[in-house]
């Protein structure tokens, strides 16, 4: 579909060598958004004709004015905004990340609705798509003149092997020049936000009245090192109930230690089951893990985990059901927090379960990474519920 890709022609992506890769990859995010095509071809005939002006003005600044005079009227911004207001039902993500685009296209970087609308964009994205969302938009922030470094797994070109070996520089990490402390530098949630994860959780608490339902089903185990921890995805069909809200769960993972903290002190590890409802409001459960006896689940899980960071592997003669690792009590401890890891987008509600679930000393040293857990945050005046 044109309009991305022009969003992404605009700012002078074609002289860059990942060219084809992020054309491909703005394409087929926004593919099904049909109804637009006409407006769009216009505009990518329009950019085809701002091209050859553009590709002399070399700096950034530069070709924003260029595009901006190209599309001075802001007619395209409106049709696409009547157009998205007009659909039934909520608006997808990739109609989202197009209003951002279309935004940095009529009203600049500047324009404090265009950050606001890649962010709700990232914020909406599918999980397991997130990183296509993110990319696009941290590549159209960059080059809008925006201090977003762009994430090494968006710059990697994945149709070639080889350049995607080479070039996987960590762009977070949970120690040195690129550590927690640091995040804030390229995802500013994660420095400026009031209602950060993880927390320690500490009395006095308020009451809890959240009853919750675990509703998890055995499947095909998914599993994957992303370089940052190990991550089961989930095949649809698993659901935490809060009250009368269902809650799909999507995927689980581990910290090492413990990123919760009980009164000052973090456990051997966590599992975060994080789901989403609906409206895609995210929940994640948390359960953590205590020093103790060999788990079983952790140990099918750390069998036929990959020992390096890489796509997902679907370990064909394996299943495995989530709620193995979850206890059978349900009490909680319940705030207000976000994303433990960038871009710390907020609005995610954690249930930490009081009940440990054991795991053994050798299984802990067994989990590929030393320490992944983002330091404890401040809580700002929040409450913590607990049941
Ligand atoms: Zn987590």
């Amino acid at each position: 579909m044109g309009l991305l890709l022009a969003g992404a022609l605009a700012f002078g992506y074609w002289s860059y060598a990942g060219k084809k890769h992020v054309m491909g990859e703005l394409t087929e995010a926004s593919e099904g958004a049909t109804e637009v095509q006409a407006e769009l071809e216009k505009l990518t005939q329009a950019l085809e004709e701002a091209k050859e002006k553009l590709e002399e003005a070399e700096p950034a600044a530069k070709q924003l004015e260029a595009v901006k005079e190209s599309f001075t009227n802001g007619v395209v911004l409106q049709d696409y905004e009547a157009f998205i207001k007009a659909q039934k039902g909520p608006v997808t993500s990739e109609r989202q990340l197009g209003l951002g685009a279309l935004r940095l296209l009529t009203n600049g970087a500047d324009d404090p609705e265009t950050i606001s609308a890649f962010q709700k964009a990232m914020e909406m994205a599918e999980w397991s798509s997130r990183l296509k969302s993110i990319c696009a938009a941290q590549r159209a922030l960059a080059a809008a003149g925006q201090k977003v470094k762009v994430l090494a797994d968006c710059v990697a070109e994945p149709s070639d092997s080889k350049a995607h070996k080479k070039g996987h520089a960590v762009h977070w990490d949970y120690a040195g020049d690129m550590g927690p402390e640091n995040w804030g530098d390229e995802f500013p949630t994660c420095g400026k936000g009031t209602k950060q994860a993880p927390l320690n959780i500490t009395g006095p608490f308020e009451k809890s009245k959240d009853v919750l339902v675990v509703n998890y089903k055995e499947g095909p185990l998914k599993i994957l090192n992303n370089g940052h921890t190990i991550q089961v995805n989930v095949e649809p069909g698993s659901t935490l109930k809060i009250n009368k809200d269902v809650f799909n769960l999507l995927q689980f993972h581990f910290h090492r230690p413990s990123e919760e903290q009980i009164d000052g002190k973090p456990m051997a590890m966590v599992a975060h089951f994080v789901h989403k409802n609906a409206d895609g409001k995210l929940a994640v459960l948390g359960v953590l893990l205590n020093d103790g006896k060999d788990n079983a689940a952790i140990q099918t899980l750390w069998n036929n985990a990959p020992k390096a960071q890489g796509p997902e592997v679907v370990v064909d003669k394996v299943k495995f059901d989530p709620s193995s690792l979850v206890p059978a009590a349900l009490t909680h401890y319940n705030y207000e927090g976000s994303l433990t890891t960038p871009p710390c987008t907020e609005g995610v509600s954690f249930y930490i379960l009081k009940t440990p679930v054991e795991i053994g000393k050798k299984q802990v040293m067994d989990f590929p990474f030393k320490r992944n857990a983002r330091p404890v945050q401040p809580l700002n005046g929040r409450k913590i519920n607990a049941n």
